[in-house]
């Protein structure tokens, strides 16, 4: 198949084993349900553009392993330009959704991050983990595939590593090992998209040490697969149902904690068991391109807020003009996260599995530039925008549908243009700036910290103070003792 229509991804979505639940609700139609349709949709959207004639060169490519034309998200990236492409297709997704969509995103990410440390531990140990993995992703080619990525484990007390936690389950783990495959067991937290995937790519979370064998577990997952139960967690959207009627936009991506309880993985869809000492590498390279790449999505986002406050200053009867500093400020913002990743792919370097990878350093620069500048951009969208733009300050939908004060209301909204208008466009600042569009600026893919000790090892600090102390004159070292642990 490699090529999939959205129509053909609903219809598949359908035939899943219901286990996504919320609001204490098994959910039988993740495609119906108002919790997850808009985001099945959204997601449909995407397979239905690498047909559009004017789309399909940005949502698909040319496989590195079959030589076909595939789904972008169902390929492996073995060049910037691939890595550029990832980015560019999700700049346009967010265009066009307004929020980020995992199934096509993190699961692929993942696929690509193992690539090269499953080559490098056949090469080291004898295992076929690197085959292994290559017939999976040519079956999630050729069945064009929506997966999602679940890096993040419950982790329980933050001070601690896994295998000091008082319940195992705090990180995803290995409970048997049999002799066709493993069980395994654990909670994975605040996952993106799982709801409208066919597979769970799961990684770990951290580097392990010895003694944390049991933790240290890659493999492919189907999303239905017999012990696995997905509660979708509340995002804002919620109030955001049917019921809300003018919203152009009734919800963003899904996220969810994915409960693992004694899941049977067959061998073949095994990539990682025990071999603690690559479970770091495995992170190190899905952040690298996750957070090369996530400069665009939010840059993306931020090009709809950008389009959405010209359209509420112009809703509201004034022009651009008296704005131009702050939309100006708002389209550097999205610039620099979008050109450092840039910036980071052409920095980057091929694997010798093939898989590239762009350079650690300005890849987490970029993801602290990623949790600041779009917040920024947030602040001056509803600065533009007026009041009407913060939540609370507008009646409902039912209120302006009363027969009694409705019309009255409408009509107190008109400005530049008709009072409805300016309502939609407010709600979709609402939804941009504080609502469930927000995308996960601040602690998706990881925590800004988390990239800030890579940005702190990574540079070169007694190398910059010898650049100071030559143009200084200055004899003395001024090295630092290093203490004694
Ligand atoms: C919108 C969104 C989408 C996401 N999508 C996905 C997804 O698709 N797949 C996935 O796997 N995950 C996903 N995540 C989860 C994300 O990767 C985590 O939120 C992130 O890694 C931070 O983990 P945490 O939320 O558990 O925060 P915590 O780990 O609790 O961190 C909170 C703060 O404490 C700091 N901290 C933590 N531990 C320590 C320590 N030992 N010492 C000092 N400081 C510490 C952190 O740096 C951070 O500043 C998503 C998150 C969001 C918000």
């Amino acid at each position: 198949m490699a090529l999939k229509t959205g129509a053909q991804y609903i219809e598949e979505m359908k035939k899943m084993r219901p286990n996504v639940y919320k609001w204490g609700e098994l959910i039988r139609d993740v495609t119906t349900h108002p919790a997850t349709k808009a985001h099945i949709a959204n997601v449909a959207m995407w397979y239905d553009n690498s047909f559009d004639p004017e789309k399909e060169e940005l949502y698909t490519t040319t496989s590195y392993l079959t030589g076909k034309k595939a789904h972008r998200w169902n390929t492996l990236m073995t060049c910037a330009d691939d890595v550029l492409g990832n980015a560019n297709m999700k700049r346009d997704g967010y265009r066009m959704c307004g929020s980020c969509m995992g199934p096509v995103c993190a699961g692929w990410t993942v696929i690509n991050a193992l690539w090269g440390v499953t080559w490098d531990m056949d090469k080291a140990l004898g295992t076929d983990y690197h085959e292994r993995l290559k017939k999976f992703a040519m079956f999630a080619e050729e069945n064009a595939l929506a997966l999602s990525g679940a890096l993040t484990d419950a982790k329980g007390n933050r001070a601690l590593k896994p295998g000091q936690q008082d319940n195992s389950d705090m990180y995803l783990h290995v409970k048997e090992v049999r002799e066709d495959g493993i069980v395994i067991r654990g909670y994975k937290n605040q996952i993106c998209g799982v709801a409208g995937s066919q597979y769970i790519m799961v990684i770990p979370t951290t580097s392990m040490s010895e003694g944390e064998e049991a933790f240290a577990v890659a493999a492919a997952v189907p999303r239905d697969a017999e012990g696995i139960t997905v509660v979708e967690t509340r995002r804002p959207s919620d109030t955001r149902t049917e019921a809300e009627g003018w919203d152009g936009i009734k919800s963003g991506t899904t996220q969810a904690f994915v409960i693992f309880d004694d899941v049977f993985v067959p061998n073949e869809r095994v990539f990682m068991n025990g071999e603690v000492k690559y479970a770091g590498a495995c992170v190190g390279n899905f952040t690298a391109i996750y957070r090369a790449a996530i400069g665009a999505c939010v840059a993306g986002q931020g090009d709809v807020m950008i389009g959405a406050a010209i359209g509420m200053a112009r809703a509201n009867g004034l022009t651009q003009k008296p704005f131009q500093d702050k939309l100006t400020q708002m389209a550097v913002n999205n610039e620099t996260t979008y050109g450092l990743g840039i910036g980071a792919m052409y920095m980057g370097k091929q694997h010798p599995s093939g898989a590239f990878y762009p350079n650690p350093l300005l890849a987490h620069v970029n993801k602290v530039h990623v949790a600041t500048l779009p917040y920024n951009t947030k602040v001056l969208a509803q600065e533009i925008s007026g009041g009407i733009t913060e939540t609370g300050c507008m009646p409902s939908y039912q209120d302006m549908m009363s027969p009694v004060y409705g019309k009255q209301l409408i009509e107190s909204l008109r400005a530049g243009v008709g009072g409805e208008d300016r309502i939609r466009m407010a709600r979709l600042v609402e939804w941009l700036t504080i609502g469930g569009g927000v995308p996960g600026c601040m602690h998706g893919g990881g925590s800004p910290d988390t990239a800030k000790m890579v940005v702190k090892g990574a540079t070169r600090w007694d190398d910059y103070v010898d650049y100071a102390r030559s143009l200084a004159k200055v004899e003395a070292p001024l090295k630092e003792e290093k203490k004694k642990k």
